[in-house]
């Protein structure tokens, strides 16, 4: 349970504040997120981390010499933008190139590899590794598909090691690759987590009970039980850690257990006590031994055991010193910044416009305020639907970026843009504050249909359906999901199919655009049918046969309420 705050939408930017204002000797604020407020050698590869917040100290916690060179930070739980991630990672740029590494999640995924992309374009080198320690989130042959939980810190610090020891960009990359694949973990949960502001849990453990393989965002576990013996706890952790050995690995470990919010040390140093026993009895060489908290999830009682199989290159890089706000290994001195300045924040220029494109822009405008209209009625519904399976934000989340995006479209309006501008602004509005992954794809979709409005004149129905088009490529390109995936592609591609069918058969626009909200819609009840194969719901499927996608529902929902408004426009 949490007792603090002041407006609950405000609470994760007000914890950065704070965490900043505190910590001054280690980071500085930046748009986006943190970087270090010391001194970084020129040409060092720069370690960009990130995530959600409610992980402290995950991810804000691990930046400063030895560790991270920046943080993004998302909202609670939900991933930063890809605007966050460029603008930090350009923070912390020395002009060695970025290396990015966050753990598996779909939207984490989604925004990173797109601020990568953006860097690439700039001719900034950039590279990533996810981490995939969770052994309970999907089976070893599919280890690439496995979420990442406390493995983090390991991962994090054999690269960011590697670049303070003067590796370039592939070494970096391939040593953070091989911490990766040696790097296994195992957690289980006694209660939920309860985030600011809200009157229930995000998910509940019954009581007396063990969730095992919880998910640090409340993804379902894969088994309960009753709540073992500290010793026994400790068993079952190392037990199934021990069946996943890495290949070539010697027997030098580093256990890590991880407390997840608010468990007592106490009680995890009682459990890590048998766990010490079980991996000597093992006949393993136990190396700094750490237990604590390095990745939590809100305020849920829980543990997880990290096993670190180490080579030669691994434990020398393990010995380089750190010195964070959260975590602390050896001596480091370090001198601090005496300039620094945002990047981000640049000068904004309203491309050329005319009349006929400010018309369109009033409907753009439109348009997006009936998105705001249909999110918000539906708010609580969408939030249920993305509670089965996946992590209940979906309602939030797109609440959060319709919202921004009709701030930046009136704002764009106001200044006088034309359409494809007023759309792009909102796109951009929309993936910056969302967070998750539908925050992304919904960037993704709307600046593909603006580079079809065009800043002058009207566009055609053509050029609408082939916006949309180029969106559903869009969203396929980055998300990789395939229709039967049970995602919002499965409502999306109906739609644009329709869309086009009709447009090319002569349909004026708002005729196409109600018979694909249809086809949209009937898809999208379908998902119901459909086994989750991507994002956070893919890991427990089962529990989703029944409720339709979340994402498909509201695109549907949204579609729908955009024919009217189009209707209406032409009479
Ligand atoms: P998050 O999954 O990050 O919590 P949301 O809850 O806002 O984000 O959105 C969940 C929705 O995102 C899902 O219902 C699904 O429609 C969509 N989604 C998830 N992964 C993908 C993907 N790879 N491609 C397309 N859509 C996806
Ligand atoms: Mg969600």
């Amino acid at each position: 349970m949490t007792r603090l705050w002041n407006d609950p939408a405000e609470f994760a930017d007000e914890m950065i504040d704070g965490f900043v204002a505190a910590n001054g000797r280690y980071v500085r604020r930046v748009t986006g997120g943190v970087v270090r407020s010391t001194v970084s050698p020129a040409g060092q590869v720069a370690v960009v981390v990130g995530g959600g917040s409610g992980h402290y100290p995950a991810f804000g916690g691990l930046v400063g010499p030895g560790l991270a060179h920046g943080a993004a930070m998302g909202n609670l739980f939900a991933s930063p933008s890809t605007q966050q991630v460029h603008a930090v990672a350009k923070a912390a740029d020395l002009g060695g190139g970025v290396f990015f590494s966050y753990g598996n999640y779909a939207g984490d995924v989604l925004n990173f590899d797109a601020a990568q992309e953006r860097l690439r374009a700039e001719g900034v080198e950039a590279a990533t590794v996810t981490v995939t320690d969770d052994v309970m989130s999907a089976p070893l042959a599919e280890k690439h598909k496995r979420r990442g939980i406390a493995g983090d810190l390991t991962v994090f610090r054999a690269a960011a090691a590697a670049a303070e020891s003067g590796y370039d960009l592939a070494g970096v990359t391939a040593v953070a690759a091989k911490a990766n694949e040696r790097t296994r973990s195992f957690g289980v949960a006694f209660t939920g987590c309860q985030l600011p502001g809200a009157d229930t849990p995000l998910f509940t453990v019954p009581k007396g009970r063990m969730a095992i393989g919880l998910g640090i965002h409340g993804e379902p576990g894969i088994d309960e039980t009753d709540i073992p013996t500290a010793d026994e706890l400790a068993a079952l952790l190392v037990s199934r850690l021990l069946e996943e050995r890495p290949e070539g690995a010697d027997g030098r470990v580093i256990p890590i257990l991880n407390g997840l919010g608010s468990l007592k040390y106490e009680e995890m140093f009682v459990v890590y006590r048998r766990i010490h026993q079980l991996l000597e009895d093992a006949g393993l060489e136990v190396i700094d031994p750490h237990v604590g908290e390095f990745c939590t999830s809100f305020d849920m009682a829980g543990t997880s055991l990290t096993l670190y199989w180490l080579d030669d290159e691994l434990e020398r890089l393990w010995e380089h010193p750190v010195d964070t706000p959260a975590y602390r290994r050896g001596a480091v001195t370090a001198q601090q910044q005496t300039t620094a300045v945002d990047a981000a924040a640049e000068a904004v220029v309203i491309p050329e416009s005319d009349e006929a494109s400010h018309a369109v822009a009033q409907t753009v405008l439109a348009v997006v305020e009936t998105i705001v209209d249909t999110i918000d009625e539906n708010v609580d519904e969408l939030g249920r639907l993305d509670s089965v399976a996946g992590d209940g934000d979906h309602g939030i989340g797109m609440q959060r970026g319709s919202h921004a995006a009709l701030t930046a479209a009136r704002s764009a309006v106001d200044q006088g843009a034309g359409a494809r501008t007023t759309l792009e602004w909102a796109a951009d509005g929309w993936s910056d504050k969302a967070g998750g992954t539908s925050g992304a794809l919904w960037g993704v979709i709307l600046t593909k249909i603006a580079e079809k409005l065009g800043d002058t004149g009207a566009p055609t129905a053509a050029d609408v359906a082939a916006g949309v088009a180029a969106g559903a490529q869009g969203v396929t390109d980055y998300g990789k999901a395939e229709v039967g995936d049970k995602t919002l592609v499965d409502a999306l591609v109906p739609f644009t199919a329709t869309l086009t069918q009709s447009v090319n058969a002569g349909a004026s626009l708002p005729d196409a655009w109600a018979s694909a909200a249809d086809a949209a819609t009937r898809a999208a009840r379908l998902t119901a049918d459909l086994l989750p194969r991507m994002g956070r719901a893919r890991t427990h499927g089962e529990h989703a046969i029944g409720t339709p996608d979340p994402g498909a529902i509201s695109l549907a929902l949204i579609a729908t309420a955009i024919g009217t408004v189009l209707a209406e426009k032409e009479n």
